[in-house]
């Protein structure tokens, strides 16, 4: 790459200022973040098409738009999700991918545990009655919760923020943990006792499942009517993950048969959650906007790993996060 000549670079979504800025003294930036509708936006077009390397999240860079920039060398996603990239495509042609791992992975644990919990307590329900004025009697069984105390827990998917909802669960609230993953993690089981199982067995068992699983071919719909099926009625399905490893409507018609207790969700099949979702208006769900890593400390972090890892590897230095390492050192 010729390092005399400032490389072209396309900012989309959020950025903070003091990442622009770095970006700005390492390259020509062509600066699209707050912008929305980008795909009909011939300007960005136009800038993709001269771009060695992207930063932001949130837009699906497909076969079509990678092919729309024949000069691009990296793409740094703002997330440690990955799912919106054709990593094949991406490898084709040797584009190095860069995420956002490790800084977040505490604030998505968080997320977890507040989503256990509100479900369970019935938080979100119960607080709505006091906020609209509505707290006219002591509350009796009926708006009683479940305890996530003692509990058993399984985790789908024992990765970077499976081991931190682990340690919470069995370190904060007692609770057994049971987890499903490809391969066995031996410092789940040391640290925190939990037990390596499958699937079905883990649905069986718990009383909290919750999917933290990337999504890939693998993991699409992986908690479908057959999974429902083999949960406790008494248990909850908790989604931090992405919401396409859940079969949405399989999930609506076990919440309304009340087949399980109740679901608490920060992602979904489409997202915004469309205005004629069935999940509306069912009372055991309790429904976030895709928070899981958005606090002000994280999501700081994660844009200026974003900016460095784009920095380091289109200044030939090899990035802290490499999601297809097979593309480092980049082709010049
Ligand atoms: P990670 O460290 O890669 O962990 C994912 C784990 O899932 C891996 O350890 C892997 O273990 C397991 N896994 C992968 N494919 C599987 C399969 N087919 N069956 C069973 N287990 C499988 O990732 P992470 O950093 O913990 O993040 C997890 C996911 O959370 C991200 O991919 C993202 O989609 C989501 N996320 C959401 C938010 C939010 O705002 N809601 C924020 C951050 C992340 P094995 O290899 O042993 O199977």
């Amino acid at each position: 790459m010729n390092i005399d000549k400032k490389a072209s670079v396309v900012a989309y979504a959020a950025l903070p200022d003091s990442c622009l800025k770095q970006l700005q003294q390492h390259f020509d930036v062509a600066d699209f973040t707050g912008q929305s509708g980008l795909r009909r936006n011939p300007a960005f077009a136009a800038a993709l098409a001269q771009a060695q390397g992207v930063i932001g999240s949130g837009l699906a860079f497909d076969r079509a738009l990678i092919a729309s920039a024949p000069q691009l060398k990296v793409v740094s996603t703002v997330t440690v999700g990955y799912d919106n990239y054709d990593i094949a495509a991406l490898g084709e042609r040797g584009i190095l991918l860069c995420n956002t791992p490790d800084v977040l992975t505490e604030s998505v644990a968080d997320l977890s545990l507040a989503l256990m919990l509100t479900s369970a307590r019935r938080v979100v329900e119960l607080g709505s009655r006091v906020a609209a004025g509505d707290w006219k009697r002591p509350v009796d069984s009926a708006d009683f919760g479940s305890d996530v105390y003692g509990k058993t827990l399984g985790i789908v998917g024992m990765g970077r923020i499976g081991m931190s909802v682990a340690r919470r669960a069995h370190l904060g609230f007692g609770m057994r943990v049971l987890y499903h993953s490809r391969h066995a993690k031996p410092d789940a089981d040391r640290e925190f006792g939990a037990q390596h199982c499958a699937l079905d067995d883990l649905l069986a068992q718990s009383d909290f499942v919750c999917v933290l699983v990337p999504l890939s071919a693998d993991t699409e719909h992986l908690i479908g009517a057959a999974q429902f099926a083999r949960m406790k009625r008494s248990a909850f399905l908790i989604n931090v993950a992405r919401g396409k490893v859940v079969d949405e409507q399989a999930m609506i018609a076990a919440l309304k048969a009340e087949q399980i207790a109740g679901a608490g969700l920060d992602v979904f099949e489409r997202e915004p959650l469309p205005a004629d979702s069935g999940l509306l208006g069912l009372r055991n769900v309790v429904l976030l906007p895709h928070i899981g890593s958005a606090t002000h400390q994280t999501r700081l972090a994660m844009a200026q790993l974003a900016t460095s890892n784009l920095i380091d590897a289109l200044n030939g230095r090899k990035p802290r996060a490499m999601v297809n390492s097979d593309c480092w050192p980049l082709r010049v």
